[in-house]
């Protein structure tokens, strides 16, 4: 397991609630694990803008390709509707600060992805591992493992069983995008399960902010022929923009 450097140790606030306060973004390359396109940016913007600024190499992969938000509309395919999510994951990185940081988009389908004994999962699982070899990340910044959306937990598992193949450890951070709105008792993490990182992104959240603006096709701003469709509300854009980040990381057994 990779040690935190001094430089971004957290402070060790209340141990009994295993709180801690995470004042840098973390040294060395870093891998991002976004399900969909706008999860980058809601859930890690800040930590993303932060590191780039220091020259951290961050490298973002976007799990599925997000072709499934607007499943009724007439006028966006799905193929369409993909490929429109994946320019405004690129500018979303772009406002991050992160246009010459690499990424990936594996293309799973949205809401779909597919089961552990696939062809498609063995693909995009042989491509997690490639870019783990390539990066070597120092750290995994990931969906949480309970996340109330399947494929927020089926990204985890994707991770996690790469992780394995390519034999690499790292520290493992975990994001929370919908558990705080959809989530159930059983889905938070268990005492002493989780230790808690806070992140503060007060000097990026404005880039964060505006990144998320990005995701235009998720706004309700841009198609407007499925009154069915998924958006992202104010309230939910506004619970994730605050000027700090939380991760959850396991907690060290002694
Ligand atoms: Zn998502």
């Amino acid at each position: 397991m990779c040690a935190l450097e001094p430089g971004w140790l957290p402070q060790l606030e209340r141990r009994e609630e295993w709180v801690r306060t995470a004042r840098f973004p973390p040294r060395g390359p870093i891998l991002v694990v976004a399900p969909h396109p706008d999860d980058e940016s809601l859930g890690c913007g800040g930590l993303i803008a932060a590191a780039v600024r220091r020259g951290e190499r961050v490298h973002t992969v976007f799990v599925t390709d997000g072709g499934a938000s607007h499943r009724n509309s007439a006028s966006w395919t799905r193929t369409r509707l993909a490929a429109r999510r994946e320019a405004e994951a690129i500018e979303a990185l772009k406002r991050l600060g992160a246009e010459q940081s690499p990424r990936s988009f594996l293309g799973l389908p949205d809401a779909d992805m597919p089961s552990p004994n696939s062809s498609a999962y063995r693909i995009a699982k042989a491509h997690m591992v490639s870019i783990l070899r390539y990066l070597s990340p120092a750290f995994a910044i990931i969906p949480w493992r309970r996340d109330p959306h399947c494929d927020h937990r089926d990204s985890w598992s994707l991770v996690m069983d790469s992780l394995s193949a390519a034999d690499h450890s790292c520290e493992v951070l975990e994001y929370a995008i919908w558990l705080d709105e959809l989530g159930l008792p059983e889905d938070r993490p268990r005492p002493i399960e989780m230790e808690i990182l806070r992140f503060d992104i007060s000097d990026v959240v404005d880039a964060k902010k505006h990144a998320v603006r990005a995701h235009r096709s998720q706004l309700g701003q841009l198609i407007l022929d499925d009154p069915s469709a998924f958006v992202l509300s104010d309230r939910t854009i506004e619970r994730l923009t605050g000027p700090e980040e939380v991760y959850w990381r396991p907690c060290v057994r002694e």
